[in-house]
């Protein structure tokens, strides 16, 4: 067996692997799809997590597969059966800091509930679409969070892989009136495609006046606030925070999702006269189960977030297309391998 593990700053490697023995309250998942996440490329970037100096970091939390194992004290789950693997919901932290990952081919589940750490695919979708169960809880999590209901205004910062899905739950929730911005023209024709009131490069632009455009302007305050009644930051770029307050309306609501590395300033004095509110959204507390129900309605949508496929041989080349900013999800597949 292998499993993908960084080792230091910029160091991820195939290690050969021996997976630990399962116990009674464990399953096996015989891997069939695994994403690359935005949060492996940062996990690489700054040389992982180890449990003690010196150790490796297990990568891969997005994974999908079929049960290999079942230990004797587990519950409802049988050989053979298509699931989700809910990371957040294990003790062993798979693939963010624990001793396993997603990307080998059999993965630890240790303590499996069913419902919980294990979640079962609905019938006719693909282990692939499966995979993507993860990113869209975020997402979904992200919107949940900006608390909007149809016939609100949004604008979503970013439309990678986070901000598509952010823009498909939206969609999804008959919420019309929403701007997607990024800085590349592939991730813009993707928004474009989930189908979006405007999607453009917010450095080409005037963003307040184009942002305006769209979605009117309001009095706030002896000023006048653009119309936008909830902002989503799922790009993380270092003046997206000023430029929200500063063309902010009354009472609209800023949710980050984005991972920011450094502290950054922000105007702070004028969030005084617009009352906004400025949240954060991480991980997908409660998500997963409407995420799973909503597969079968949107598989197709869902499938088009994946740009590129690679075979796990080839997982190290997958990574290097994850960090392209043309490319969406890049999923790595089991199958055959
Ligand atoms: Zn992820």
């Amino acid at each position: 067996m292998e499993l993908l593990a960084i080792h230091g700053v910029g160091d991820v490697r195939v290690d050969s692997y021996q997976r630990p023995a399962a116990g009674p309250k464990d399953v096996v998942v015989k891997m069939k799809a695994v994403g690359i996440c935005g949060s492996d490329l940062s996990y690489i970037k700054f040389g992982g997590m180890p449990a003690e100096p010196g150790g490796t970091t297990a990568l891969g939390h997005e994974g999908a597969g079929e049960v290999l194992s079942v230990g004797s004290e587990v519950d409802g789950i049988s050989v053979g059966d298509a699931v989700i693997i809910n990371p957040m919901m294990t003790p062993s932290n798979i693939g963010s800091g624990g001793p396993e990952g997603c990307f080998t081919q059999e993965l630890l589940v240790r303590e499996a509930r069913l419902g919980d750490s294990i979640l079962p695919i609905p019938e006719g979708i693909s282990y692939e679409v499966a995979a993507l169960c993860e990113p869209l809880a975020v997402a979904m999590h992200g919107v949940n969070r900006a608390e909007v209901s149809p016939g609100d205004k949004v604008v979503v910062f970013g439309c990678g892989p986070i901000g598509l899905g952010m823009l498909l739950w939206l969609n999804d929730r008959g919420i019309t009136d929403v701007i997607a911005l990024d800085l590349s023209e592939e991730r813009l024709e993707r928004a474009r495609a989930i189908g979006v009131q405007a999607a453009f490069d917010p450095t080409k632009v005037d963003l307040r006046a184009e942002i305006a455009k769209y979605h009117g302007e309001v009095p706030s305050y002896g000023r006048v606030g653009v119309g936008t009644d909830a902002f989503i930051d799922a790009a993380g770029g270092p003046n997206i925070l000023t430029d929200v307050i500063m063309m902010a309306k009354w009472h609209s609501r800023m949710v980050v999702t984005a991972a920011y590395m450094k502290p950054i300033e922000f105007p702070v004095g004028r969030m005084l006269t617009s009352e906004m509110t400025i949240t954060t959204a991480v991980g997908y507390p409660t998500e997963m189960p409407d995420v799973i129900a909503a597969m079968p309605r949107l598989k197709d949508k869902l499938a088009a977030l994946i740009s590129h496929r690679v075979p796990f041989a080839e997982v190290l080349e997958g990574f290097k297309l994850a960090a392209r900013p043309d490319s969406a999800k890049v999923m790595v597949d089991f199958e055959g391998a």
